[in-house]
């Protein structure tokens, strides 16, 4: 019997595992540090969730439907009315979480000798799909407002040559929006090379941006190397069902079906999702409010003299300050939680109810005052 207990693999050593403190909201009861939507389902709204997965539940012997037709269906027609056209099944993909689709997409297209590109500050976790999935990573930098700067851009996509960019738009954590020209560019920029780049579009919040700036999904028609990936943890408030997804060409789809584990989306997910869709209205039925919110915490946040991004998520990234892990520490000390996260000096807080937004702001000034 062999004593050793082999260690991890070298580049894992070390590493925290990612994720955002989660406290007991029964001793820090304003969570604003994960980007969720603070208004749950009605209860009719979980009755109907509730029944549907009842209903799978008689079958739960058998392994749910490998290809989850019936949800890639329903997907297709919500992102049809969603700033999409002519989207069919076919070019729907969904796994847990949009992590996991874009996990999904580096599985498949990334791997040794090949390079995954994004510009930071930006989220945290793509390159961590990228070390899981033995792809070279490569950020480049966004501009001092968090925008991007088009033609660096471009360079750097003619120079690295990725498989994979990835481009969230709003970008978490500046809630900057892309424009679509950008996507467009780098579109044509990953197509100019062999073996030719992905340009992924990460969409999480972009049910969340402001009146005038197109969603991605309208470029679809014109790009066959766009993806575009959405969840439905944000603005349709089921971050706890997990289900993310994408619209891309068909052989995209084709090529995770390659990777993806077997019966990777559970009966019981494919339910809950599909039992959530026939509710989208009033799932997604505060995104409005959340918007509004979101401009005056950003108006406030200005009036008091903080620097806030412009944000067209639902979150919204302020600062600066010296010492942010005291102003962090402050505001749960006062019951509330936000996320110390992106450049140094900067906090990110998402957007909640009106009353979680006064006990943010009441909680800051006196964090502020007492630590300056
Ligand atoms: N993309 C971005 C930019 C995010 O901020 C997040 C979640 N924080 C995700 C993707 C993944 O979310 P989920 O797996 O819940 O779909």
């Amino acid at each position: 019997m062999s004593a050793a207990f082999p260690p991890l693999r070298d580049e894992l050593r070390g590493i925290e595992p990612y994720g955002a403190p989660q406290l007991d909201p029964a001793l820090v009861p304003v969570q604003l540090n994960v980007n969720e939507n603070p208004y749950g389902p009605s209860p009719e709204t979980a009755a109907d969730i509730a029944h549907a997965v009842g209903e799978a539940a008689t079958t739960l012997n058998r392994y749910p439907d490998r290809e989850f037709v019936e949800l890639r269906s329903a997907l297709a027609a919500y992102l049809n009315g969603s700033g999409g056209s002519g989207i069919t099944p076919e070019m729907v993909w969904a796994a847990n979480g949009s992590n996991e689709v874009m996990l999904q997409l580096l599985q498949a297209f990334g791997g040794p000798g090949r390079v995954a590109l994004s510009f930071a500050p930006t989220y945290s976790m793509y390159p961590e799909y990228a070390r899981d999935a033995l792809t070279e990573w490569h950020a480049g930098r966004r501009a001092e407002d968090f925008s991007l700067d088009l033609d660096a851009a471009r360079e750097l996509v003619l120079d690295k040559r990725p498989v994979v960019v990835l481009l969230p738009s709003p970008n978490n954590p500046t809630g900057t929006a892309l424009p679509p020209e950008a996507v467009t560019m780098l579109c044509e920029a990953a197509a100019s090379y062999e073996p030719g780049g992905l340009v992924v579009v990460d969409e999480a919040y972009g049910e969340f941006r402001r009146a005038g700036t197109p969603s991605a999904l309208e470029l679809l028609p014109q790009h066959r190397n766009l993806v575009v990936t959405r969840t439905m943890s944000k603005a349709f408030a089921l971050a706890g069902a997990r289900v993310g997804y994408l619209a891309a060409d068909p052989a995209v789809c084709d090529a995770i079906r390659v990777v993806r584990l077997p019966y990777h989306l559970s009966a019981v997910t494919q339910a809950t999702a599909l039992a959530a869709l026939r509710h989208a209205p009033e799932l997604l039925g505060r995104v409005d409010d959340l918007r509004v919110e979101r401009d005056a915490t950003v108006e406030w946040l200005r009036r008091e003299g903080f620097e806030v991004a412009d944000s067209d998520a639902n979150f919204v990234l302020f600062g600066r300050f010296a010492e942010r892990h005291a102003v962090w520490r402050g505001l749960v000390d006062r019951g509330v939680l936000i996320r110390e996260t992106g450049p140094d000096g900067w906090l990110r807080v998402s957007i909640g109810t009106a009353e979680e937004m006064t006990a943010f702001k009441d909680a800051l000034l006196e964090t502020v005052r007492q630590t300056s």
